[in-house]
């Protein structure tokens, strides 16, 4: 059994897509252990993105991850690293394959709806920037 940390982005919750990525997780039968709504600060998504802050987009990515609110939630189940990036589709939506969230739903290759981490070390991490051991179901 594998975690991994799935965030919905500000263009995602202002544009209604809650309940869409949401549907897409429990259809495949992953398990959604814990779940909450924040709205970052500045120096709080420089934090989470600190991987990149070397990368030419990273201002223009921590301003828009602060933008607004976002939903935050840890995904359980086999392989699930995989299974949610296989969801979310490439970074850049022009690449992504027709049916993942990002094909089917980002309009801009930062503004492209979800995270997801990419390895056992980085979910790991990431889960923790944002969640207790206690607010894991
Ligand atoms: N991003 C961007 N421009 C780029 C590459 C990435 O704005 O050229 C943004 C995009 O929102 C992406 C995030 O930075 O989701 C993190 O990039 P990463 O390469 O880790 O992609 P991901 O793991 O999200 O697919």
């Amino acid at each position: 059994m594998e975690r991994t940390l799935s965030i919905i982005k500000p263009d995602g919750v202002s544009r209604g897509l809650i309940g869409e990525v949401i549907k897409r997780f429990e259809k495949e039968g992953i398990k959604i252990a814990a779940m909450k709504m924040l709205h970052l600060t500045k120096k709080e998504a420089e934090g989470f993105y600190a991987v990149h802050k070397e990368k030419p987009f990273f201002d223009s990515l921590t301003d828009f991850m602060s933008s607004g609110p976002i939903v935050v939630m840890v995904l359980e189940g086999e392989n699930v690293i995989q299974r949610n990036r296989d969801l979310m589709g490439a970074t850049n939506y022009k690449e992504a394959k027709p049916g993942t969230i990002r094909a089917d739903f980002a309009t801009d290759i930062e503004k492209n709806v979800v995270h997801g981490s990419d390895s056992p070390e980085n979910a790991q991490k990431e889960i923790a920037y944002f969640f207790s051991e206690l607010e894991i179901h």
